[in-house]
């Protein structure tokens, strides 16, 4: 299975909030945290081990406007895509949220199939951008500085272009097999004259990299023709 992608919703209608959470849960696709203010965001959004994938913000809030929000969100250094929901869908204020830092912009009331679309699409997008990272297992990977981080060990893995893009693939498949053929396609392009072994040597390496035991690999698994990545598996003893 895929790691959901974790949402922050800050919203101060309390029933809006709700169903929204509720409506983003329902396809496991998608995990969500709620905030009624700008502070209690803050406060989310600070707290020891938070990480949200994307934002979807209301402009109009008690204690601000989502617009300074988003911007001081940007000055902080937070890179996640925003999406901003409002109920003023005059073209200033289209221009305002985006001048202020959002990727994307939905005037209320809007259908929750468009919202869906519009994080995936934004979520797809930054995956592909130099600022994305990902959750596999104990590790957070950052493709762009081609490294794995292991926080609770303050241990760096690099990891060569191959790799990454191994991984990448691997992770984008979401839990699901992916045959040897796909993935040399994929990482060497089709034309590529290598053979399987190339693939397995990679692989190895990457084990050696990763797992706690390589030789009882518990993240990146030899499936029927193929590999697969259980980002889930947290509890990769050290080693
Ligand atoms: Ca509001």
């Amino acid at each position: 299975m895929p790691v959901p992608r974790h949402i922050l919703i800050i919203e101060d209608d309390a029933a809006l909030r709700a169903t929204l959470a509720e409506q983003i849960l329902s396809g496991g696709e998608f995990s969500a945290d709620e905030a009624e203010s700008a502070a209690e965001a803050e406060a989310k959004l600070a707290s020891a081990g938070a990480r949200y994938d994307a934002i979807l913000l209301d402009v109009g809030l008690p204690d601000a406007d989502g617009r300074e929000f988003c911007a001081k969100l940007r000055r902080d250094g937070r890179r996640m895509p925003v999406i901003m929901v409002t109920g003023a869908d005059a073209e200033q204020d289209v221009i305002r949220g985006l001048d202020s830092g959002a990727n994307d912009y939905l005037a209320k009331p809007y259908r929750l199939p468009e919202l869906l679309a519009r994080v995936r699409a934004q979520l797809r997008m930054f995956d592909n951008s130099e600022d994305a990272t990902f959750l596999i297992g104990p590790y957070v990977f950052r493709p762009s500085l081609r490294l794995l981080q292991e926080a609770v060990r303050n241990r760096k893995i690099r990891l060569t272009d191959k790799e990454c893009a191994i991984l990448k693939f691997l992770y984008r498949a979401g839990g699901k097999a992916v045959a040897r053929q796909s993935l040399m396609s994929e990482v060497w392009g089709y034309n590529s004259a290598m053979t399987t072994h190339t693939l397995e040597t990679h692989v190895y390496r990457l084990r050696q990299k990763l797992e706690a035991d390589p030789g009882e690999p518990r993240l990146l698994l030899t499936e029927y023709g193929g590999y697969k990545l259980d980002a889930t598996v947290f509890e990769v003893a050290s080693r």
